[in-house]
């Protein structure tokens, strides 16, 4: 599987001196061994795939009906919501959290149940017949039901300067990389409420936050457009594209177009932060799996797919909601789906979904 949650780096961009670590966020454990690794095929009732809000939701639900769920976690842990800096729309948390931290109790919840948490990617499945095959780290699992939870990844513009200067500059995670720019100026690019809350976030480190948008107006909540709009700090460069990243060890500026004139201008910044949207996690499950033209998985019923004992949740089908509370509900909506199914097969003592 290409990395399932890309975008949290969880590393240092330019090192300033102060030290390689992120100090934004904490770097992901090392990756746990294998439950039962070393002496055949791991079995188990249900299998979780990815560690974001949906997967450990389905961890927590599938361990409370004594499932023993594996979760195979990915390389780098937790989702999407380990690259949010202040979340304020999970309820619950009305000072908000952040998103790291939120990460760190779901997987604290699923654990002291008995879920059992493994940081590897995975490589490849095998849908064909049950119990489904998956393997990761070189580890064979055989589960009885699959819970495909794999999120979506952060989108970057395609551009080779781009890449050659990631991880020099050119990121897309600012509270992973936003304490590097202290005293600096970045850009953000893109419209949406990413790119709002991220240059917003990026206002706490720069001297001035250049927001670059394609069009002439946001696509982000009104909210975060006010607060963004309203900040001394942010500038918007409207109906810009960015056409280069100007540097040859780091950062020193973008090259952009006007989309309505088609003139050429010069940002020097010291950064560039992509908040343009996400893929779909699936690589490892197209063969297998049904996935609609944007390339999201296509659920059957709530949380079915079309093979039978596989259940999707999260936004690795999700386009329109995007949200950890929606993810967590589908995490939960699929681990009562499996349970009732594996009930139904008779492979599942029968508790009842009174007992969640
Ligand atoms: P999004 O809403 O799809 O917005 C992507 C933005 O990037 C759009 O403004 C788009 O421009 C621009 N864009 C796309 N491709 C581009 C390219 N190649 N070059 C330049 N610009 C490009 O994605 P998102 O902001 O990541 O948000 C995704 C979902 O998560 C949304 O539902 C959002 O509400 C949610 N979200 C919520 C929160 C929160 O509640 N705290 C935080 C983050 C995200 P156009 O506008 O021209 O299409």
């Amino acid at each position: 599987m290409s990395d399932p949650f890309p975008g949290f780096s969880g590393i240092s961009m330019i090192d300033e001196g102060g030290g390689a670590e992120s100090a934004a966020v904490p770097r992901p454990a090392e990756p746990s061994g294998p439950p039962g690794a070393g002496s055949g095929p791991v079995e188990a009732k249900v299998v979780i795939v990815g560690s974001g809000p949906a997967g450990l939701t389905a961890a927590v639900y599938a361990a409370r009906a004594n499932l023993a769920p594996i979760v195979l976690a990915g390389y780098v842990p937790g989702g999407q919501l380990m690259i949010t800096s202040d979340v304020e729309n999970y309820p619950g948390f009305p000072e908000g959290i952040q998103g790291p931290e939120l990460m760190a109790r779901f997987r604290e919840q699923a654990e002291r149940f008995g879920a059992r948490i493994v940081d590897l990617d995975v490589d490849r499945v095998d849908l064909s017949a049950r119990p489904f095959g998956l393997w990761a780290g070189g580890v064979e699992y055989r589960a009885q039901a699959l819970i495909v939870a794999t999120g979506a990844s952060a989108l970057w513009l395609g551009l080779e300067s781009e890449t050659r200067l990631r991880g020099r500059g050119v990121s897309a995670c600012a509270t992973c990389d936003g304490f590097f720019f202290r005293g600096k100026r970045v850009a953000v690019v893109g419209g949406g409420d990413t790119a709002l809350e991220e240059a917003l976030f990026l206002t706490r480190f720069a001297t001035e936050v250049v927001l670059i948008h394609r069009r002439d107006q946001f696509r982000g909540s009104k909210i975060m457009q006010e607060r963004a709009m309203a900040h001394p700090s942010i500038r918007v460069r409207w109906n810009q594209e960015v056409t280069a990243v100007r540097g040859d060890e780091v950062v020193s500026g973008l090259e952009l177009r006007d989309v309505g004139t088609g003139e050429r201008s010069e940002e020097p910044v010291d950064g560039l932060f992509v908040a343009i949207g996400y893929k779909p996690n699936t690589d490892v499950f197209r063969d297998w799996l049904q996935l609609d033209e944007k390339g999201y998985l296509v659920v059957q019923g709530e949380t079915g797919s079309r093979v039978e004992g596989v259940f999707i949740a999260g936004d690795v089908h999700d386009h329109r909601y995007r949200q950890a509370v929606t993810a967590a509900g589908d995490g939960c909506k699929a681990a009562i789906d499996a349970e009732r199914w594996l009930e139904s097969v008779g492979l599942a003592e029968s508790v009842t979904a009174t007992a969640w």
